[in-house]
């Protein structure tokens, strides 16, 4: 599987062009908006649209989904269904930070933990982890121990909270529980920010590092 990343949208999300090689099928991983990049580098691959796979539903990442439905007929798979709050807001989110496509969508398939998400002849494992959003799910490629973790975790810093249906406790659980045990030499696509990997993260991230979550740093 050929990986490309295409920062969209004025946060510079990274939205993933992942290619089936032996099919010359694609995916793409949270389309948040800047459609008309996306399509150039779909058409470059040489490969066709079979799937929209979505982390959350935050207009950065999913802004520009419904459109990209439309103009491909790929179906949308994904987030969780505690994300439909934020499909629901998605509009007045999007109008807030000055999103050009900031429509609502409605997912052929939602997703739960443990499922897989198929296109081309490859699958992907779906792990829901919620704490950013609350049906946040991260997709894991097993054969080349690469995972697709939206806003969960970033190198040398994780998710916000703050925002309704986010808590950080829940977060820790989902980066510890569902992320770290896929191994150290896992390397880890985020949704904004370099590549990193679990091992690197749990040496020195500032936020969840093995060391800060054994004796949390006091904010006070
Ligand atoms: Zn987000």
């Amino acid at each position: 599987m050929k990986v490309t990343v295409i920062p969209v949208t004025p946060f510079e999300q990274n939205c993933s062009l992942l290619v089936c090689e032996e099919s010359a099928k694609a995916a793409v991983i949270d389309p948040g908006g800047d459609l008309d990049r996306i399509e150039a580098a779909i058409k470059q691959s040489g490969a066709r649209l079979e799937k929209i796979f979505v982390t959350h539903a935050h207009v950065d990442h999913a802004g520009g989904v419904a459109e990209l439905a439309r103009r491909t007929s790929a179906p949308v798979e994904g987030p969780q269904r505690g994300d439909q709050y934020w499909i629901d807001v998605m509009e007045e989110h999007g109008r807030d930070f000055g999103f050009e496509f900031a429509e609502p969508f409605t997912p052929n398939r939602w997703l739960e933990d443990g499922e897989n998400v198929r296109f081309g002849n490859i699958t992907l494992e779906v792990l829901h982890c919620p704490g950013h959003t609350p049906g946040h799910v991260a997709f894991y490629y097993r054969a080349q121990r690469l995972a697709f973790v939206g806003d969960v975790l970033f190198r040398d810093s994780v998710g916000r909270t703050d925002f309704p249906g986010g808590d950080w406790d829940t977060l820790v659980r989902s980066i510890t529980q569902k992320l770290w045990p896929l191994g150290d030499d896992v390397q880890f696509i985020s949704g904004h920010g370099p590549v990193s990997t679990f091992g690197r993260e749990r040496q020195t991230n500032p936020w969840v590092s093995d060391r800060e979550l054994a004796n949390p740093t006091n904010p006070d």
